[in-house]
């Protein structure tokens, strides 16, 4: 079962790999952006992470509040597309408190389609999109097939790493990178590689 505890520890891993991942997705955007999407999420997390302990205690409650804590506090393009993405997980986790990974893979659903709602990101369009569309359906097909946790959530992660590998070979078609057109291709998304940093937290 996944628990609010569990939950909160996730946030805090996401907050702790987006510290430690700070140079390298600023690099990235350096290249195909303005250089801050480290400097955006890490400034956000950084509060998340520090009033986590005050939360909501409920699974919907405690993402809804990361989402919300989110859009005030990231900013840029990211902070209203990971704000959306926690809104509408918490929203659709409702006060589910005995929830397994199937249902927990409908919110990120849910939390997906926030992100569409907010920035009408389709695939291919060499975004955050990449990483979460794939990452989520190899983590619900781990979950439908009823394998363990630390499977399910290794097969989100590597669903999640070849959509981010894949972002290298396409040309942007949102956000501040789609102005480069053609120059776009050979890097990577920095929001496709900081969304892979939600799977990797869900295996600390
Ligand atoms: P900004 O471009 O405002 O500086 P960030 O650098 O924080 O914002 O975030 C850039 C990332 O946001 C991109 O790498 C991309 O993954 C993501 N992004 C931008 N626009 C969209 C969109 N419309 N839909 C989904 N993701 C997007
Ligand atoms: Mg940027
Ligand atoms: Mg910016």
């Amino acid at each position: 079962m996944i628990t609010v505890e569990f939950l909160r520890h996730w946030i805090a891993a996401f907050g702790t790999l987006v510290d430690s991942h700070h140079d390298q997705l600023n690099a990235l955007d350096a290249a195909i952006g303005d250089a801050d999407h480290g400097t955006n999420l890490r400034r956000g997390f950084t509060v998340v992470s520090a009033t986590l302990d005050s939360a909501p205690d409920a699974p919907g409650g405690l993402l809804s509040w990361v989402g919300k804590t989110a859009v005030s506090n990231v900013g840029g393009a990211a902070g209203p597309l990971f704000g959306s993405f926690f809104l509408c997980l918490g929203d659709a986790l409702g006060n589910h408190h005995d929830l397994d990974a199937r249902r927990f893979a409908l919110g990120l659903r849910a939390g997906l389609a926030g992100v569409v709602a907010r920035g009408s990101a389709v695939a291919g369009d060499k975004t955050m999109y990449d990483t979460l569309a794939p990452g989520i359906d190899a983590l619900d097909a781990a979950a439908a097939a009823q394998y363990d946790h630390t499977d399910i959530f290794q097969a989100g992660l590597r669903g999640a790493e070849s959509g981010r590998d894949a972002t290298i070979d396409l040309l942007a078609r949102k956000g501040r990178a789609s102005y480069l057109g053609e120059r776009s291709v050979g890097h990577q998304d920095p929001g496709a590689t900081s969304a892979t940093l939600l799977f990797s937290a869900l295996l600390e």
